[in-house]
């Protein structure tokens, strides 16, 4: 927990318990939860949370630069603790969402015809490794 403090303060974010949870869960929980997925995972532990706390946390750290938000089916944003910039695989027969090293695949230059280029998403579809053999 005291690791997660420090996280939160150097992001310049007060670490609020709530907060600190929700960094805890994100951190533990790497498979780019929705807003409702945390909220449901949280409130045995923290039974005053509200779905309004958990957005706004999560909107607080994509802004803060500590998390990305990643709108891969465009139905509900997913948060992801995992800034460094990589691709994201969705399962089409279970749903999962996959992280894939991009970077092994594709690299674009720091400028893409005159523009500079900050960040970006790539989404994938296909059948995950799990549903192939099942
Ligand atoms: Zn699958
Ligand atoms: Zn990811």
């Amino acid at each position: 927990m005291e690791q997660y403090k420090q996280y939160l303060e150097s992001k310049g974010i007060s670490p609020s318990y709530q907060r600190l949870k929700i960094l805890e869960y994100l951190d533990q929980n790497r498979t780019h939860p929705t807003v409702d997925e945390i909220y449901s995972a949280l409130l045995p532990l923290i039974p005053t949370l509200s779905k309004t706390t958990v957005y706004n946390t999560v909107s607080l750290f994509v802004q803060q630069g500590l998390a990305q938000m990643l709108l891969l089916d465009n139905v509900e944003a997913r948060y992801d603790i995992t800034v460094m910039p990589h691709a994201h695989l969705t399962c089409s027969r279970c749903g999962k969402v996959f992280d894939i090293d991009s970077a092994q695949y594709v690299q674009f230059p720091q400028t893409i015809e005159g523009h500079t280029i900050e960040s970006y998403q790539i989404a994938i579809k296909g059948i995950c490794k799990n549903c192939l053999v099942h």
